[in-house]
């Protein structure tokens, strides 16, 4: 079994890749942005914590989002693969996450990092927010806070997976095939 995490900044390409991904491994796909906002428009009680910290371009807190994923991954346990994306986002998540997968006799294989440079990341997000509907991509204040906030509590995961010999970067500037090229024979050696 092949366990992803795919990280880079808001707004890197993460959610394009993965739908390749999935059609390509057959990867189950757990975002946890993509959670949320799901919460969000069914109206739960989950939904409304969370949408309190996305619009303000904030980190919904620790133990919400484990809990969250947790009950998530544990719908797949046959899934022949996983693919993480949007967590882990925190050092505490990241941990949390080896438990549980160790727990189930299960590591992760890589995580592979897409690097765009900050510049890059608000152009592309400003663009996105015409189309996407989404309230935290419309405003440049939440879109600078998203980048600080990785810059600060998310960029420390690299470091946690690069000690344990992990971590993958590709570029995440280009066009969307050929990254995806990169991403699909990375994902090969592993
Ligand atoms: P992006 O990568 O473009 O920021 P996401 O969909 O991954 O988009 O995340 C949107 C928002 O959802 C984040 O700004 C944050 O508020 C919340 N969120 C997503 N994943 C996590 C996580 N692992 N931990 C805490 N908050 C999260």
């Amino acid at each position: 079994m092949k366990n992803i995490v795919l990280f880079g900044p808001p707004g890197a390409g993460k959610g394009t890749q993965s739908a390749f991904l999935v059609e390509k491994f057959g990867f189950v796909h757990l975002s946890t942005g993509d959670i949320f906002r799901s919460n969000i428009k069914n109206a739960t009680e989950l939904g409304t914590l969370a949408k309190s910290y996305m619009d303000q371009g904030k980190l919904v807190p620790d133990s919400v989002t484990i809990d969250m994923l947790k009950s998530e991954w544990s719908k797949h346990s046959h899934a022949m693969g996983f693919l993480f994306d949007g967590f882990p986002r925190t050092k505490a998540q990241a941990e949390a996450l080896d438990d549980i997968l160790e727990e189930a006799g299960h590591q992760i294989s890589a995580m592979i990092g897409l690097e765009v440079p900050d510049a890059e990341l608000s152009i592309r997000l400003l663009e996105r927010g015409k189309t996407s509907g989404r309230p935290d991509d419309a405003n440049p204040q939440v879109i600078a806070q998203r980048v600080a906030v990785y810059h600060k509590e998310t960029a420390p995961v690299q470091d946690y997976y690069q000690a344990q010999g992990k971590y993958k970067a590709i570029s995440g500037v280009g066009s969307i095939s050929d990254i995806a090229t990169s991403l699909e024979q990375t994902i090969q050696t592993l």
